[in-house]
This record gives structure tokens, C-alpha cells and sequence, in this order.
């Protein structure tokens, strides 16, 4: 079925993006963000064994301006920097001798401690406790909810935006391990599994080791359209990445995927090759440098729907649809 469309989209290149690797039950929690390792293992494989030609971000920004690309060509990208980056994705990229892009956001990087938002989530998500009280965590107006309402839901945003606004991280991780007692899930145990931490200095020099190219993703995680705003989110990521670096960062990709053609301006001041976004769809030397589309691969994903976005088929129906 897919092997007439592979013929007729050989010569775009599918840029597949993925973010954490599931090392407990990451990927049950949050579906759209975590694979499981063994399902990453199948679709690297399946790269090798079909005739694809991946290669390397900056492979494929020179295919694509020297109009040179060739047949089938793959592009590996994984966002944010997880732990499980290094210890579930490096291994099997090294298997199957890989190359990928790690697009790195700083403020986590190297800091023992996991994301903020994506734990609170995990906290409740991950909890026996049918219901929880949240008086302990001194928020105005939190008091004792039951686990799966409204009521339960809108706590979940207050904290998080409490969280969010403390200056400091301190702030953050103390609120965390309140919340682990209110949830019966100790800060400590998800601090040391690392499910929700990113990788350290001296794992990203090992990934460094193994043909991962490590690239802009901004340092606190958004892109605002305030131009200067904007220019120093990536001036810090790269303040602090460079110098661990043999090549400086010189592609970017858009924090979840929220991007403007009025960001470009921006981007080519800061000397920008390429920015990734999150929308679907195969790149052609046509398309715009700073809005290169991918495909999410995730837990969500099913095999066929991976198969037939390399193929080619998705894009054909997505073309026939836009028509
Ligand atoms: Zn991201």
C-alpha cells in the first residue's frame, strides 16, 4: 500500500521528533510526550531495514538548500533533554548507529530536580488516593478534593500556576514535597528515578560521544513574540550549552511547537539555520527555513500510522484533504 507514495515523496525529508522515554509508566500518564524504549527500538529498526537514509539536521539543512536531497531521507530529533534521552534513547540509537538531534532547554538541564508541571501532574496521576488534602500546601482557597473532578482538576492548575510564579526553584521543590505527602508519591522517589528530570553535563557529553547534535530549544521553555524577550531565552540557552559544545547551537526548535513568522526576524538575527515546529507534514527545499514541519511519534502513535507517515501516504491524504 505505501509503496507507491514512498516513490513519489523520496525526495522530501520526514523529520521525526520525540521527547521522553518511558522508564516506569511515564508514557501511560502522558501519551502525546513518552514512547516506551522497545517501541523506539522497533521503529529505529524499522528505519534501517526499509531503505531509509537518516541523517544528520545539518545534513539536511545542506540537502535542502544545495536542492541535493537525497532518496528517503530521515531526520532524528528528541526535545527538552530528558534523563531517559541518555539512558533508554542513547543506547539504541548507538545500536543501530544513528544520528540525532537533541534539541536542549537549559533551565532543568544539569539541575537535580524534575520539571515542575509535568510532576505535579504525575503526583495525582500516579496516586492510589482517592481523595487528597491539599490544605497542607498553604495555596489560598485548597482544602480537600476528591481524585477525578472539577474541583480536583482546577487544584492541579492553581498549583502549578503558584509554582510557576516563585522566583526562586527552592520554592518549587518544597511545594513538590508537600504535594508528595498529600499524594502518598514522595518527592524523593520521583526525584531519584529521574522519570522527569533532564540529563546532566556529563551525560550530555556522552550523547555528544554517540552523533547527537545538541541544538537551541530556549532556556526557560517559551518563545515569546517580544523580540527581546525572545533574543534572550536563546541567548541564555546558548550561554549556558556552547561551551560544552565542539560545533555552537545553530538550530532551533520552537517550545511546544508555538511559533509565528514573526519570530523569524528574530531568528535570523541570532543566525539561525533552521526552526522546527510541531506541525505535520514532509520538508522540501521549498519549505521555509524557520518553519520545518515534523511528525510526533509518541506512545499514541500506532505502528501503522509511524509506516504510513514515512511512507509518504499521511502526507498524500493530507494534500488531497487541503485540495
Ligand atoms: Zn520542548
Amino acid at each position: 500500500m505505501f509503496r507507491l507514495t514512498k516513490a513519489r515523496y523520496k525526495n522530501k525529508i520526514r523529520i521525526l521528533c520525540y521527547h521522553g522515554f518511558s522508564m516506569i509508566n511515564e508514557e501511560q500518564c502522558v501519551p502525546g510526550l513518552f514512547i516506551k524504549p522497545d517501541i523506539f527500538d522497533g521503529r529505529m529498526k524499522y528505519l534501517t531495514e526499509n531503505g531509509y537514509n537518516v541523517i544528520s539536521l545539518e545534513e539536511a539543512y545542506i540537502a535542502a538548500t544545495t536542492n541535493k536531497i537525497e532518496d528517503n531521507s530521515v531526520v532524528i530529533t528528541i526535545d527538552d533533554g530528558f534523563y531517559s534521552t541518555y539512558s533508554e534513547a542513547l543506547p539504541i540509537l548507538k545500536k543501530y548507529n544513528l544520528p540525532s538531534t537533541l534539541y536542549l532547554t537549559s533551565y532543568y538541564f544539569d539541575r537535580n530536580c524534575p520539571i515542575f508541571t509535568l510532576a505535579v501532574n504525575y503526583m495525582f496521576w500516579n496516586s492510589k488516593k482517592d481523595k487528597f488534602d491539599l490544605s497542607i500546601l498553604d495555596i489560598d482557597g485548597l482544602g480537600i478534593v476528591h481524585a477525578g473532578t472539577t474541583q480536583c482538576e482546577e487544584s492541579i492548575v492553581k498549583i502549578s500556576e503558584t509554582g510557576q510564579a516563585f522566583k526562586n526553584n527552592e520554592g518549587r521543590i518544597n511545594l513538590l514535597e508537600k504535594l508528595g505527602q498529600a499524594t502518598g508519591q514522595p518527592y524523593q522517589d520521583i526525584n531519584e528515578s529521574r522519570i522527569l528530570n533532564l540529563i546532566t553535563e556529563a551525560e550530555l557529553k556522552e550523547c555528544i560521544q554517540h552523533k547527537m547534535e545538541i541544538e537551541l530549544h530556549t532556556h526557560r521553555h517559551i518563545f515569546p513574540l517580544d523580540p527581546q524577550e525572545a533574543t534572550a531565552e536563546i541567548e541564555k540557552n546558548k550561554n549556558r550549552v556552547n561551551a560544552l559544545l565542539k560545533t555552537p547551537m545553530s538550530h532551533f526548535c520552537y517550545p511546544s511547537g508555538d511559533w509565528s513568522s514573526d519570530h523569524w526576524p528574530i531568528l535570523d538575527q541570532q543566525n539561525v539555520k533552521t526552526s522546527t515546529t510541531c506541525d505535520n507534514g514532509l520538508v522540501s527545499s521549498e519549505t521555509p527555513l524557520h518553519a520545518w514541519s515534523r511528525f510526533l511519534d509518541s506512545a499514541r502513535i500506532s505502528k501503522i500510522e509511524y509506516e504510513s507517515e514515512l511512507s509518504g501516504f499521511t502526507e498524500c491524504l493530507r494534500n488531497m484533504r487541503g485540495k
